[in-house]
């Protein structure tokens, strides 16, 4: 935690509270994407996250309980759009909250931040990066990120502009909000949404999961300060990407299930099979939803079982 304070304390100045409203964001958000309705983002229980994006825009999240009488559930952190250019990845993630809304008897604790990068996906052209020009997949505090991030980027990109990783590591606010984010809610695993390589990639300890639906693993490699390499190789914490096929096209609504299930099932059977992720493993302190839990729904889970 030490590393990550420095960090922050580090970062390059940025707007400190949101300019933007939920309502705001909401209808910024349902006006780019057909597949998002705005009253439903506003009224989908949303929080505004500390901090805002580098245009003032509320970083968005909710968490949703597992139905599980689980004292300490496996956390699952569902991570959309951090690349602001693949909007699938995005409206996907709002789909798979009504999902979750409906299906209380899901045994995870999630944490669900739906656009990740609101810079770049509310640009006029929506764009990869954020608002900086800076790749957010390429900015996360990797060892090493000083000597290989930038060298990477100039020598193998060729200074590409939609692979910049930024001046130095958590340098964007994005970045900055997602990393304390991990660091504060702990997850057991991550999902990260992207588009178009209609694959599935895996960073972390456990052996890959073949397929989702119809994503098929395909390692896509490991990049200075990209997510996987940080949240994957670096905490050991399994770190699931899932590259839909089509930026601007959303899977059919069974394909989109058949993923998610998949998921689900996979996390299921695998996480009480992974180590703790390094930071669980350096803080022992227990943690637990305590009372938080639904009652009712861990009555009807008994009363299944
Ligand atoms: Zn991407």
């Amino acid at each position: 935690m030490a590393g990550l304070l420095a960090f922050t304390v580090a970062g390059t100045a940025s707007a400190q509270v949101p300019l933007a409203s939920l309502e705001r964001a909401c209808k910024n958000i349902g006006q780019r994407l057909a597949s998002v309705d705005t009253e439903y983002c506003i009224n989908a229980g949303l929080k505004l996250g500390d901090g805002a994006s580098h245009r003032g825009m509320p970083f968005l999240y909710r968490d949703y309980l597992p139905g599980s009488s689980r004292r300490t559930p496996y956390r699952v952190m569902l991570i959309g759009g951090i690349h602001g250019d693949e909007l699938s990845s995005v409206s996907i993630v709002f789909q798979w909250m009504q999902k979750l809304e409906k299906e209380r008897l899901q045994p995870f604790h999630w944490r669900v931040v739906p656009a990740s990068n609101p810079d770049g996906l509310l640009s006029r052209p929506s764009s990869r990066t954020n608002a900086r020009g800076v790749d957010l997949n390429r900015n996360f505090p990797t060892p090493d990120w000083k000597n290989t991030a930038q060298k990477y980027w100039i020598e193998k990109t060729r200074r590409d502009p939609r692979r910049n990783p930024g001046p130095g590591p958590m340098s964007e606010p994005e970045s900055r909000w997602l990393t304390q984010q991990i660091a504060e809610f702990r997850p057991d695993a991550i999902v990260s949404v992207h588009a178009p390589f209609g694959i599935l990639d895996f960073d972390g300890p456990l052996h890959p999961p073949q397929r989702f639906g119809y994503l098929r693993l395909q390692p896509l490699g490991v990049y200075p300060g990209s997510l996987g390499n940080y949240s994957g190789v670096n905490k050991g914490l399994p770190t699931i990407t899932l590259e839909l096929p089509h930026a601007g096209i959303m899977p059919t609504f069974d394909q989109s299930q058949r993923v998610w299930a998949d998921m689900l099932t996979w996390l299921e059977k695998h996480l009480p099979n992974a180590d703790a992720p390094l930071f669980q493993r350096l803080d022992a302190t227990p943690w637990t939803l305590g009372d938080a839990i639904n009652p009712m729904t861990d009555h009807l889970i008994q009363a299944r079982n």
